[in-house]
């Protein structure tokens, strides 16, 4: 039988295992299941030909029990329904696990941005706030940057939001320049998190992390960081990277400012002077102690799991190990820190940014790290003990933990 990638039929499964175990009620699960809500837009772009192209888009918002959805806009061409519920599912685990007040949500637009000028991709950004803004708001729902979305998109559509209500609201969305209400430290939060997991597991596997080797699938925000962090924060020896071009290896270590500049320069790692060539299959399969994917989902499945040689798989990517591979990485006794776990960073340095939005007062950077730290460390370390305390492998764990906490939401508000 042929393992089914579906991601949100992936997410489906993965809490039922979970509601099996919490022996949720039948009216939790149901609920727990599916998105409470769901907008599908179509928005119609000029293009710098003067062409209409007409875009769709999404917002899911998965689950608000516990406060307002948030989670990531993704501009990708082989975008979907069920990839952005997958993702919005993803997100209210997430929330819950560093036990942040807010809920899950995520959205995504069905295009090419690397075929699209600036312009376009302003207008496209303005179209989607338009169709959605009615769902939006720092007390509802607050989208964030995703794949192929930046800093400058999320100005673009705090300013429409703001056009719209009359007034400026930069707590609408997060991941904002730092000039239009950012925060400090939300640029590397996600691959930050990440790490802290990462250090806290050498702590629990008793592994020295320091001059141990790592690689990295996905060069964009989480994978660079996550680079350049691994090397600064835990003295390890990153010897190899990718993007969806290719990968490079080399045995003694990949500078991180020589392999981010061939990257600015050339648009991808592939043809570092001084490097190999890898695939991005035999990446995943080298002999290193941590293996950080950080692209897209389904990357280690059935087919290639009881290949993976890394102690430690540090998913900064969302949903990139079907079930299945995680029963098989579980047997061999790989420790994964999973998705909603290991990049949830992102998520709380976004709420910090929130938080300051609503006060209009800024933290210093190093108040951000301190935060994210205690967060990452609580929630990594709750995680590890239930799945230590349940024997179960660490991804049903984190559901454990985050299904539990929302089940108890629903309860209190008596829905269920
Ligand atoms: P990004 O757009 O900055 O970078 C994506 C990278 O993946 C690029 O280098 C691209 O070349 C590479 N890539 C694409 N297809 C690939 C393939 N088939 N093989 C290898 N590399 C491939 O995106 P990002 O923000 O770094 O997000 C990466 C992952 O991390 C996604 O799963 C995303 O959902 C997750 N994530 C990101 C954040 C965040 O704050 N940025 C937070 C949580 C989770």
């Amino acid at each position: 039988m042929t393992e089914n990638l579906n991601p949100f039929q992936i997410a489906q499964q993965q809490l039922d295992e979970a509601a099996a175990l919490l022996a949720l009620d039948p009216a939790t699960h149901a609920l727990l299941r599916e998105p409470r809500r769901e907008l599908h837009v179509t928005i119609p772009v000029r293009m710098d030909d003067g062409s209409v192209k007409v875009f769709k888009g999404f917002r899911v918002q998965y689950n608000d029990s516990r406060g307002p959805t948030k989670g990531g806009l993704r501009f990708h061409p082989s975008e979907t329904i069920d990839t952005v519920r997958a993702l919005a599912a993803w997100m209210t685990w997430k929330t819950a696990v560093v036990d942040i007040p807010l809920g899950g949500g995520k959205g995504g637009v069905i295009c090419n941005p690397k075929e699209m000028s600036p312009g376009e991709l302003e207008r496209l950004s303005r179209g989607y706030i338009r169709a959605i803004n009615k769902i939006l708001g720092e007390e509802t729902d607050v989208p964030a940057p995703d794949v192929y979305t930046t800093p400058q998109i999320m100005a673009w559509m705090m300013d429409e939001y703001s056009v719209i209500r009359g007034y400026n609201v930069p707590g609408m969305i997060t991941g904002k320049p730092l000039e239009l209400g950012g925060s400090q430290g939300r640029g590397d939060a996600t691959a930050r998190g990440g790490i802290f997991c990462v250090r806290e597991a050498g702590k629990v596997l008793d592994i020295d992390l320091r001059g141990k080797t790592a690689a990295i699938q996905g060069y964009g925000n989480a994978g660079q960081f996550a680079h350049k962090l691994a090397v600064e924060l835990l003295g390890m020896k990153v010897v190899a990277v990718s993007d969806s071009r290719g990968g490079i290896f080399n045995p003694d270590g990949l500078d991180f400012e020589t392999t981010l500049q061939h990257k600015q320069d050339t648009g991808s790692v592939v043809g570092l002077a001084g490097t190999q060539p890898v695939s991005n299959e035999a990446l995943l399969e080298l002999d290193v102690t941590v293996l950080f994917p950080a692209a897209l989902e389904n990357q280690i499945t059935a087919a290639n799991a009881a290949n993976i040689k890394a102690k430690v798989v540090a998913e900064l990517a969302n949903g990139p190990t079907t079930p299945e591979a995680d029963h098989i990485l579980h047997k061999n006794g790989v420790y994964v820190i999973p998705d909603f776990l290991c990049n949830a960073g992102g998520v709380t340095v976004s709420y910090f940014e929130q938080v300051q939005n609503a006060y209009d007062y800024y933290w210093p950077v190093e108040l951000v790290h301190e935060r994210l730290d205690h967060k990452m460390t609580a929630a990594f370390h709750a995680v590890h003990e239930m799945s230590q305390k349940k024997n179960v492998h660490n991804r049903l764990g984190a559901y454990l933990v985050a299904v539990s906490r929302v089940a108890t939401a629903m309860k209190l508000r008596g829905w269920v």
